[in-house]
């Protein structure tokens, strides 16, 4: 696969009817969904339809056929409200790729159904080998059930990012339930995001355009927890925890966000890792936790999230302490909310943001 003027040679283009089509972008993220529909031409459909508003720039078939549907240098509409490592409105500078997949199916009396099936009548389960038993990336032990992607789509979306990697300096590969876990769960863990992340960081060797932060920040996630900080005032990056310490690089400009990978013994000192690691005078950097759009939080280690309200209730999923969300409607003491997939989960673990 090649990337020629913004566009996948050899791939059918479908414009897209919503799109920003006067501002170009410099695309340097990729943004990995999936469809929550029934096929790929039926999404390809919908993008392309009069009254819709959104798009992506490319769609993913079962078969592996992949269809274009915005340029490379344009603003497609599929992230939303989103943020990630200090940065947000990731429909800016990423390139969305959706796979079809119907994506969560709910277990109802040893079946499996999709959304639109549970929605109408139930009569068509999912066929067992096509369910996908996973915990997602964004709940603390619960399993789950997913869709399963098919083999042709996991190559056909790795050689793209491959593709895109060699067209554009791409930093970031993330999922939309990365850059907005309260509202989204795609493509969720049947997906191999991880796998396909680190194939394409291996493959810098074979002259992939992907820059020194991107392959740092995954090294480092495999191993600790990232917290992101800003850096307050202009500021000096050191070779070791101490203002007599040798200077990394030339100072770090105000507004800056960097990853803090830890603390010196004094508690005095950032570890930071900013295309390469150093020490900061902790005074001047601020750890952001800046989550806008949430209106709910959870304020105990765990809880547990139903399809219902009431006392037949069934697990869906469980939630991680700290997990932001939104709050779709309250019942009695349950409030409904859309964090890791939408469910019901007890008001007195919930803090109304
Ligand atoms: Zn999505």
């Amino acid at each position: 696969m090649e990337i020629k003027n913004n566009r996948l040679t050899g791939a059918t283009f479908v414009e897209a009817n919503a799109y920003n089509k006067t501002a170009v972008m410099k695309p340097d993220a990729i943004i990995i969904h999936y469809t929550a529909g029934a096929s790929g031409n039926a999404t390809v459909k919908l993008f392309a339809a009069k009254t819709s508003k959104t798009s992506a720039h490319f769609v993913v078939s079962e078969d592996g056929t992949i269809t274009q549907m915005v340029d490379l240098n344009r603003k497609a509409y599929h992230a939303g409200t989103s943020s990630y490592n200090g940065r947000s409105s990731y429909n800016n500078f990423s390139i969305g790729i959706e796979i079809s997949n119907p994506g969560y199916l709910q277990k109802i009396d040893g079946k499996y159904y999709t959304w639109w099936e549970v929605k109408k009548d139930k009569k068509t389960a999912t066929p067992e080998d096509k369910v996908y038993v996973g915990k997602h990336r964004n709940a603390v032990t619960t399993m789950t059930y997913w869709y399963k992607y098919t083999d042709e789509q996991i190559k056909a979306v790795k050689e793209l990012c491959q593709a895109i990697c060699k067209a554009y300096d791409i930093k970031e590969i993330l999922g939309h339930e990365e850059i907005a876990p309260g509202r989204k769960c795609d493509p969720g863990p049947a997906f191999p995001l991880d796998a396909l992340r680190a194939d394409i960081v291996s493959n810098t060797k074979k002259d992939l355009n992907v820059s020194e932060l991107f392959k740092d920040a995954v090294k480092e996630s495999a191993s600790t927890s990232l917290t992101i900080g800003r850096v307050k005032v202009k500021l000096n990056f050191r070779q070791s925890p101490s203002s007599n310490a040798p200077l990394k690089s030339s100072p770090m400009a105000a507004d800056t966000y960097v990853y803090i990978i830890g603390s010196d013994s004094t508690g005095e000192w950032y570890n930071i890792l900013y295309e390469m690691t150093g020490w900061m005078d902790k005074e001047f950097v601020e750890q952001d936790n800046t989550d806008d759009n949430y209106d709910g939080e959870l304020t105990t280690n765990s809880a547990m999230l139903y399809n219902d309200q009431k006392k037949s209730r069934r697990l869906v999923s469980d939630l991680k302490a700290g997990t932001k969300f939104n709050i779709l409607d309250q019942q009695e003491n349950m409030f409904r909310i859309q964090a890791v997939v939408e469910g019901w989960a007890s008001s007195k673990y919930i803090t109304k943001i």
